[in-house]
């Protein structure tokens, strides 16, 4: 069976720790893959190459390092076959998805900061007849990227292309449940021309090789992406070691639906916010409101076409929904459903496992799920599920869905649909989200700030904000 390596000074290595993991896919529920599972003294070695390598990466000039990244886009896009299969196959995803968005977004994001280097800019105060001032923005050194298993290529990238690109060494570690696209990246940049050192790529399980990347006192930052309880840990390890952080973390996102919106770009964007990779990215919208002058003909028609959903292995070009990342994701899914009946809620379709035949048989499917009956505060409209299961809520009044919207913890993102210009601009400002979405959803610019408010995270990415997180300014004043 193949065994997947560690990424460190420009090779391929066993983990010093000699021990694997098994990794299953998630269309089977076979394991396919071993990988390594890396300990501090992985990281050690790790962080050794990366000092070794940071002069040399820091001192180049924005122009090299920008045509490396952008080589290292062209790599990806050159395989690009090779990571959409191991994508789906990683994952669980339809092929279609990956195809059309993780891998293709990957390269965007390289693209994007390998050339938003070149236009990157510091600040000057000149204060008349005194002196002036000019800000500095320089790399850290160090910095650690850890990112979780939804969108794995997509979102690894979004932070490693910002912190290279800014002139920093990367210690990363893509989640243990998806490592193979973020695994063959490491020979893209190598290929790249990439110093070695620069990126090392480490695999192995959050709370033994992600702690001691947080924990090392010589990475001086930590951009996570993950659930809210794992954000919350970090945070704690790592402030008091005065680390930068930046934390995006879980959603529980409203997608609010008006009487006067535009009916067929709802439902058919709602499908997707609803669904789109088994539910599983944090921008979901599983929290669906929706006006009561139009409840039920939303219930009927929103029904109608969940149950056409296809579920099916990744391959299946017809495939809608594919497998869920885990079979313990699948438990707590279910269970999430389970909850939801205890306290109320109508399953109107949906709340089931999906045997396909063989060779899936053991495969992770679920039916889409869609829910009614539940009160705004219950358990199962407050707490993140994160697969393919929404509720549905009638509402009568702006301030009523306000308030719900605005019940949980989180903050993530949330979708308005309105042809009423005045509503919703009144309502995006009174939203508690650090990203709303006003007749679409999912629609990104990637020079656009993103993140969450409330549980939902500290910090943003994304642009300019990617780039001022992954450096120090340093003020200097020069008197006249
Ligand atoms: P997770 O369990 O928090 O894991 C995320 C990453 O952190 C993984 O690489 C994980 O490694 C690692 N990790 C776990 N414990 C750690 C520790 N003690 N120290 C350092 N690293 C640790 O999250 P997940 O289940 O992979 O992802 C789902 C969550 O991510 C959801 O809550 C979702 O909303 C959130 N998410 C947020 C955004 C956003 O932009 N706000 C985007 C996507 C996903 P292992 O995999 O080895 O445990």
């Amino acid at each position: 069976m193949e065994k997947l390596r560690n990424f460190i000074d420009g090779n391929y290595q066993e983990p010093l720790t000699k021990e694997y993991l098994e990794n299953f896919e998630p269309a089977t529920g076979k394991v396919y893959c071993m990988i390594p599972n890396s300990g501090t003294e992985d990281v050690e070695l790790a962080v050794q190459s990366a000092e070794k390598a940071y002069p040399i990466w820091s001192k180049m000039s924005n122009d090299e390092r920008s045509k490396i990244l952008v080589r290292l886009s062209e790599g990806i896009e050159a395989r690009m076959d090779e990571f959409v299969q191991a994508e789906s196959r990683d994952n669980g995803k339809p092929l279609s998805l990956a195809a059309h968005v993780d891998i293709p977004r990957a390269v965007s994001n390289f693209q994007f900061f390998a050339t938003a280097i070149l236009h990157y800019a510091s600040e000057s105060h000149n204060m008349e007849g005194v002196g002036i001032n000019y800000t500095l923005r320089k790399p850290f050194g160090i910095v650690g990227c850890i990112s979780p298993w939804n969108l794995p290529l997509y979102l690894f990238s979004w932070k490693i292309a910002p912190a290279l690109a800014a002139g920093n060494c990367v210690i990363a570690k893509p989640s243990e449940v998806t490592p193979y696209t973020a695994y063959l990246l490491g020979q893209v940049a190598k290929d790249a021309g990439m110093p070695d050192g620069v990126l090392n790529i480490l695999h192995g399980e959050g709370s033994t090789v992600g702690d001691a990347i947080v924990k090392h006192p010589k990475i001086k930052a930590i951009s996570f992406t993950g659930g809210t309880k794992t954000g919350e840990y970090i945070a704690r390890t790592a402030a008091p070691m005065f680390k930068k952080l930046s934390l995006e973390l879980g959603g529980k996102n409203p997608n609010i639906i008006f009487a006067d919106c535009d009916w067929k770009e709802m439902m058919s964007t709602t499908l997707l916010s609803s669904f789109a990779n088994q539910g599983q990215i944090c921008l979901c919208g599983s929290r669906i409101f929706v006006q009561r002058e139009v409840y039920d003909k939303f219930k009927e028609e929103f029904v109608a076409k969940v149950e056409k959903t296809v579920v099916s292995y990744p391959a299946d070009p017809k495939a809608k929904l594919g497998a869920v990342v885990s079979k313990s994701h699948m438990e707590k899914v279910l269970s999430y459903v389970k909850i939801a009946e205890e306290d109320g809620g109508i399953i109107l379709t949906g709340g089931k496992q999906v045997k396909l035949d063989a060779p899936y048989e053991n495969g992770y499917y679920l039916r889409p799920t869609v829910i009614e009956g539940l009160s705004f505060d219950c358990r199962a409209n407050q707490e993140e599920i994160f697969g393919p299961v929404v509720t549905i809520t009638p509402f009568d009044t702006e301030e009523e869905v306000l308030m719900m919207a605005n019940s949980t913890d989180f903050g993530l993102s949330a979708t308005l649909w309105t042809s009423n210009i005045k509503r919703a601009h009144r309502m995006a400002n009174e939203i508690q989200a650090g990203i709303i979405w006003i007749n679409a959803w999912l629609v990104r610019d990637l020079r656009t700030p993103f993140g969450g408010v409330k549980s939902s995270g500290v910090g943003r990415e994304g642009g300019w904000e990617a780039l001022r997180f992954f450096t120090e300014p340093k003020n200097v004043f020069v008197k006249y």
